[in-house]
């Protein structure tokens, strides 16, 4: 039995103006699990004008207020973790391991933005006889949150978390893909957040995203997307000079350097791709890995040896790792990007397809190319899928100018024991987050975002609460 679902709109639950739906559909299994609101520019103007009215009380409520109320969010989402991680793994086909993590990052960036909130204060100048000058932050008024398919539940809620706590009140736009759990984290919020502080429509990028992007009663607006689609929304943000804030794609590198364990290294590489997680659907996966010719032999059979114990199955089983892609026509694309290493000459040394038992779901097999040229498709563009590609060097100057020629800039990853080479090589690497001996795993708090075409403005610290809050200074002078 499918269900057809609403989207949630100033306290209301209401269906698309026009009454357009879209289907979500389970990847593993290809049945539909139901539909939800096709919303459009009409629906969007409707939750910005719920959002405006809920407005100045959320303002007024002052950080305290809202911190207890957030908190109070975080707890009740604790409470829900386990079917909201369930419905994502149904949506999204990411494995149950995976979304429960999302879930209980989720509520923790709720926690901590919630502890951070009263640091939107402002500072005074240096002094003067005759006037004292002063800062205040305010926040914007309504914030558009536009969200990507890939972690559902943990990017609608904890995204919605720094411009809440800044006291702004949102209206979210999940991926078309995967939109059931932001519509069930709007359910629980409207236990506890006044109407219109939290609303969620749901919709197609070029319909209800570029109207959000577009309406002139959404100062603020957060994107988290592609790269293409993130320069849509520059343009759309235009005309009304909004403060835009970008979280973009990457072509992550890895650079393996001859002094550490190959064997280690490897594992770090494939827990970077965030394959376990979500199939490699991941910004930050470290897609291009640079493997110094001293350990490639090894590293590359630690590699598959890691990608070959990895179960692949339904993601509901407790005991998967791996699940399918989220929706077919991204499965189609990944397959594609495989194809055209093949037709370019890599050549491929695991996977490459779907897994031999599964008959059915978006799966694709881990994927690992070598001999591998920098020019070559699958090594210039974003994947977002299962498929590393690993790159020979042997002198630093050449692996750092070729790590670099990408005009993406998200993540970097530099394996080495030696200091003095790590921080040379960290500093050397254009990207917003360097790891050193990294496995994707990051602190909550530290700043996260893209240099170059990966994005704009920074998330997860103090810079994004105080992006969704603008600065004031006042000048008074002494008569
Ligand atoms: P996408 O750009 O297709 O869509 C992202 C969201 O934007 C969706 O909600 C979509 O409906 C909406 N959208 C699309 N076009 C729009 C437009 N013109 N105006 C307004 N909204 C629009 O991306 P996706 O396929 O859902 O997600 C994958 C991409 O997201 C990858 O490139 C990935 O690297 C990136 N991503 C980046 C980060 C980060 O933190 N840097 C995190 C996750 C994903």
């Amino acid at each position: 039995m499918t269900t057809a679902r609403q989207m949630h709109i100033g306290g209301e639950w209401v269906d698309a103006a026009d009454g357009g739906v879209l289907e979500s559909v389970d990847p593993t299994s290809e049945q539909v699990l139901g539909t939800v609101p096709d919303g459009g520019a009409q629906d969007v103007a409707r939750a910005v004008e719920a959002a405006q009215d809920a407005a100045p009380a959320w303002r007024e409520l002052g950080w305290r207020g809202r911190a207890a109320l957030l908190r109070e969010l975080a707890a009740r989402l604790a409470e829900q973790a386990e079917p909201l991680a369930r419905l994502d793994v149904r949506d999204s086909g990411n494995p149950l391991s995976g979304m429960r993590a999302d879930a209980s990052s989720a509520c923790e960036e709720i926690l901590y933005y919630a502890g951070i909130a009263p640091q939107t204060g402002g500072t005074t100048g240096p002094p003067l006889t005759g006037s004292l000058s002063w800062t205040e932050r305010e926040p914007y008024g309504v914030v558009g949150r536009i969200v990507p398919f890939n972690h559902p539940f943990k990017f609608a809620a904890g995204k919605s978390a720094a411009p809440l706590a800044a006291g702004n009140t949102v209206v979210v736009k999940p991926g078309e893909q995967t939109s059931l759990s932001a519509l069930e984290l709007a359910r629980t919020a409207a236990e506890v957040l006044p109407p219109g502080v939290l609303n969620v429509v749901t919709g197609r990028g070029a319909t209800a995203g570029a109207a959000l992007v577009a309406h002139p009663g959404v100062p603020r607006v957060a994107f988290t997307g592609s790269v293409p689609s993130g320069r849509a929304v520059l343009r759309g943000a235009a005309e009304e000079i909004k403060h835009v804030s970008l979280e973009l794609g990457g072509k992550n590198p890895i650079v393996v350097f001859p002094d550490v364990d190959p064997v280690k290294a490897a594992r770090a590489a494939v827990a970077g791709m965030n394959i376990a997680r979500c199939s490699g659907q991941s910004c930050g996966s470290t897609s291009r890995l640079f493997v110094h010719d001293d350990v490639r032999g090894a590293f590359l059979d630690a590699l598959v040896a890691r990608l070959s114990e990895l179960r692949i199955g339904d993601p509901m089983d407790e005991a998967t790792e791996v699940g399918p892609l989220s929706f077919r026509a991204h499965h189609e694309r990944v397959l594609a990007y495989v194809e055209s290493g093949r037709r370019e000459g890599a050549t491929l040394l695991h996977g490459g397809g779907r897994p031999a038992h599964l008959e059915r779901g978006f799966f694709v097999e881990p994927t690992v190319f070598t001999d591998v040229d920098d020019a070559m498709t699958i090594a210039r563009e974003e994947i977002f899928g299962p498929v590393m590609s690993v790159l020979a060097w042997r002198d630093w100057d050449d692996v750092v100018a070729r790590a670099n020629a990408t005009p993406l800039g998200l993540t970097a990853n530099v394996w080495t024991n030696d200091i003095t080479t790590a921080v040379r090589t960290a500093r050397a690497l254009e990207a917003g987050y360097v790891y050193v001996n990294g496995d994707g795993r990051r602190p909550t708090g530290m700043p996260f975002g893209g240099w170059g075409h990966s994005g704009l403005g920074k998330e997860n610290g103090l810079d994004e609460l105080l992006s969704y809050t603008r600065e004031k200074t006042v000048t008074v002078t002494l008569l």
